[in-house]
């Protein structure tokens, strides 16, 4: 996995030219954050990465983070639908206008390793 400190500009795909900053892209060699994020979030971000993924990233990011149940075809579900998770990003934008960028694996990090990424990128997914 490429590892980005949370809230640290996004440069990992050359070609994408919009501004944002990244959030989620965790790897065993660095802490995180971990704590309780609330219910809808997780519903929302669900959302996010089955039926909005953007930008295909390059090769497939398998989770390395330790004691994973699932590191190689983690899944989320949303309204019926499944999608493998590691090889595409979502956006999510604040009502400042602030961009995020996290690889689709964030849901995976948040719903089986406890993490908890910024509060602002939990208030844009949630829409407010
Ligand atoms: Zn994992």
């Amino acid at each position: 996995m490429t590892y980005f400190a949370d809230l640290s500009p996004y440069t990992y795909l050359a070609e994408v030219e919009e501004p944002a900053l990244n959030v989620g892209w965790l790897d065993a060699g660095h802490d995180f954050t971990r704590g309780p994020v609330p219910d809808e979030f997780v519903a929302a971000l669900a959302e996010r990465v089955v039926g909005k993924q953007v930008h295909l990233t390059r090769g497939w990011h398998r989770c390395n983070l330790g004691g994973c149940a699932h590191p190689d075809r983690p899944v989320a579900r949303s309204g019926g639908a499944e999608q493998v998770l590691g090889f595409a990003e979502v956006r999510a934008i604040g009502t400042d206008k602030t961009a995020y960028a996290a690889p689709t694996l964030v849901h995976h990090y948040v719903v089986e390793h406890g993490y908890r990424p910024p509060d602002e990128f939990i208030a844009a997914i949630r829409g407010r």
